[in-house]
């Protein structure tokens, strides 16, 4: 795919028709000093505010990590678009016409290397999930998924596939599509043979679960081994287009249910989600890999005023909602915690009793922090 390249009169249509501190706002909780606003930067993570921005010049700028520029390169940070990603995004929302068609100049090599990866994300999770359906190779991946409970609505809604156990299943076909290879593996997909001699997939044998940007573009999988083997669980690298400090599994298919509720369920793993969903929580959504991070709050608070914590119900777990609470309370967010016994988590829970259950007995009646800090204290006191 090559950009046109974009007027400059659109550019500065989509400039005026956005105000930086109305758009900024909307991720940022702002406060006036002056002629700034400040406020916790979104991009890196930090207790007193160095996120500035100046309504005259209509700019920003963070002291903390550097990050700056107008209306047009926040929203391709904090959404992460391409420059003209973000520019048609914001014309589109402001009703100015995108069918520019001046003659192109070609897009920067940054943003074809990432139209590359977006494209090869995209395709791999469409052979990944045919593999799944209609071969031979997917028959036991599709018997473990039934046997957790997770049948055929549950994979095409999230697209779930098969990576199978060859070499380079992946590797031959993005071959054949004339991928660059070396740019695959960049990305995550392919990683390099030891001797450099060329590249092999980087998932096999395991089961493959997109994982999406906040727009809906497959930008990463996270890969559960079939059968017995290490790790259980792996997820894509950090890639130019995978930040997982900021990335929640599910957002983008969890958000109008959150606007609409105006709360979000948090849980720890992409499986949670998945299985949450088959009980109707459709706002559900999880971190990847990692704990939660301020930016993760901060992308909530436009869309929530509260969030449940669901995470396992063991001792891991629990700890991980300690440290969690305070993140969430920052960012602005009520917060309870919906509380699982006998240290099973989420998807185990609704293996045992049911999706009904799941909602009935921990969703709809979560503990307030307070509550939970106190059956935590007694937990790890008396046992
Ligand atoms: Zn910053």
């Amino acid at each position: 795919m090559t950009y046109a390249r974009i007027p400059e009169s659109v550019i500065a249509a989509v400039l005026r028709s956005h105000d930086i501190v109305e758009t900024v706002g909307k991720y940022v909780h702002l406060t006036k000093h002056g002629k700034y606003m400040k406020g916790l930067c979104p991009f890196h993570s930090e207790k007193t505010p160095s996120f500035t921005v100046t309504p005259e010049k209509q700019i920003f700028h963070c002291y903390g990590c550097g990050k700056g520029g107008d209306v047009i390169r926040f929203v391709a940070e904090i959404e992460g678009y391409s420059f003209p990603e973000a520019v048609k995004t914001m014309a589109e929302q402001a009703g100015i016409p995108v069918s520019w068609s001046a003659p192109s100049a070609g897009p920067s090599p940054v943003d074809s290397a990432r139209d590359k990866l977006r494209e090869a994300h995209e395709l791999a999770a469409k052979f990944y999930h045919y593999l799944l359906l209609n071969t031979a190779q997917g028959r036991e991946a599709m018997a473990y998924l039934r046997s957790r409970g997770i049948g055929e609505k549950l994979i095409d809604r999230f697209v779930i596939g098969y990576a199978p156990k060859g070499w380079d299943t992946l590797a031959k076909f993005l071959e054949s599509r004339k991928f660059d290879l070396g740019l695959m593996e960049k990305g995550g997909l392919l990683a390099a043979k030891q001797d450099g001699s060329g590249f092999v997939d980087r998932f096999r044998g395991r089961i493959m679960f997109p994982i999406w940007s906040r727009d809906g573009k497959v930008i990463a999988f996270g890969g559960r081994i079939l059968g017995d083997g290490q790790p259980k669980y792996l997820n894509s690298p950090e890639t130019p287009l995978f930040a997982k400090s900021r990335l929640l599994y599910n957002f983008h298919q969890a958000r109008p249910a959150i606007r609409k509720s105006g709360t979000v369920v948090l849980f720890e793993g992409y499986m949670d989600v998945i299985k949450a969903w088959s009980a109707g929580v459709a706002n559900g959504v999880a971190t990847m890999g990692t704990a939660l991070t301020p930016e993760h709050a901060a992308a909530l608070r436009p869309h929530a005023d509260e969030a449940i914590i669901c995470y396992d119900g063991d001792a891991a777990g629990q700890n991980a909602v300690l440290k969690t609470v305070p993140l969430l309370e920052r960012a602005g967010l009520r917060v309870s915690v919906a509380m699982l016994p006998g240290g099973l988590d989420p998807d185990e829970f609704i293996d045992k009793y049911g999706p009904e259950a799941f909602v009935r007995e921990t969703l709809e009646h979560p503990v307030s922090v307070t509550k939970f800090k106190l059956i935590y204290l007694r937990k790890t006191i008396y046992s």
